[in-house]
């Protein structure tokens, strides 16, 4: 028995490719860049890699790639640093995908014989599309629905084509919290997104993922003074099998793994953060075992895993962390999860 190790998603880009990105030249460098990618996550020793999302605009925004319905002056999120990011609005229906994220994961499969898993993003963040005063014409019951179909769409072409895992990305759920402290936004958005994963089999399931995580862009976060322990007691409500949750950034690790222990459930595996991927040092296999050892005191050793705390560059123009740093990072995830299952494992 080991123990599973995984990581979230993106990787920063490569240099030709965010030059790329700057002077409207993208394409010509993406498979050269997943190909780069491929190759630093074997070298890192990792089992399940992703294609470091090189070519995703960011988590949320690839299926939008190419649409026309929209507007740029949606839901506006400020991070602790100051900064802001702005969702665009949808301005009629119906909506449909651009882009589903099988297309990354076909490519990057075709590059590599390790397994994959793919982030896709969640029903709740694409909720927030639709204007609040709504569309002529295309009521929200309609738009709801198709977002549940696209959604179900786009998990499921992913399984289809082979990956490991199917992780939906929920970084609005602690988020939420600051926007409606009642926790009423939050049921909605976790009933919304079991709405879709309600739609698999409980086998199909068990590839189905979580992650949750305060933001990380520009080494900034937008939700991180929010109390994990008001979000976490809701979180193990989502019929899902696997959860990556940001931990290793936590002032209070022990307090929140106590929330974990109380609330997560028996067929659920919990993925923790072991690698802070906002801080620009690097851990050392020996702090990664330590920090999963840790855990190992609230979680049942044959439900635990380790992941990053976040991906290392979720929207695609992100500078902060370079590749160098991230893949040193992996390393350590990788290592130090192999020294931890010496401990747990073997004594
Ligand atoms: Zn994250």
């Amino acid at each position: 028995m080991t123990l599973f190790t995984e990581p979230i998603g993106s990787i920063p880009r490569t240099n030709k490719l965010l030059e790329g990105i700057s002077t409207n030249n993208f394409e010509s460098f993406l498979d050269e860049a997943i190909i780069e990618t491929i190759n630093e996550f074997e070298k890192t020793g990792s089992i399940i890699i992703t294609d470091g999302e090189q070519s995703k605009s960011s988590f949320v925004t690839y299926p939008l790639t190419g649409l026309t319905n929209l507007h740029n002056s949606g839901m506006r999120i400020d991070f602790a640093d100051g900064h802001h990011r702005q969702l665009p609005i949808l301005t009629s229906g119906p909506f449909k995908f651009g882009k589903y994220a099988v297309e990354y994961l076909k490519n990057a499969m075709s590059k590599s014989k390790l397994k994959f898993k793919q982030a896709v993003i969640s029903a709740s963040a694409l909720s927030l599309l639709y204007p609040p005063d709504g569309i002529a014409d295309y009521p929200k019951n309609e738009f709801i629905e198709d977002l549940l179909n696209e959604c179900e769409k786009d998990i499921r072409l992913c399984l289809e084509q082979g990956a490991e895992k199917v992780q939906t990305d929920f970084t609005e759920g602690r988020l939420s919290l600051k926007l409606d402290p009642s926790g009423g936004v939050l049921q909605h958005f976790i009933d919304l997104n079991n709405q879709v994963f309600n739609r698999f089999s409980e086998f199909e399931r068990k590839k189905l993922g979580i992650h949750v995580c305060p933001g990380g862009d520009h080494d900034s976060t937008h939700s991180a003074d929010i109390d994990y322990l008001d979000f976490l007691p809701k979180l193990f409500d989502l019929n899902v099998g696997n959860f990556y949750l940001q931990l290793a950034s936590e002032p209070d690790r022990e307090k929140v793994l106590e929330a974990i222990q109380k609330y997560m459930k028996p067929n659920q595996m919990i993925f923790i953060g072991v690698i802070d991927v906002l801080n620009p040092s690097i851990e050392s296999a020996e702090q990664v075992r330590d920090r999963v050892i840790e855990a190992a005191k609230y979680i049942p050793v044959n439900q635990l895993g380790t992941t990053d705390d976040c991906g290392f560059a979720p929207f695609c123009d992100d500078r902060s962390t370079s590749r160098e740093t991230a893949f040193a990072k992996i390393k350590a995830r990788i290592e130090g999860t192999k020294l931890a299952e010496k401990v747990l494992l073997l004594h």
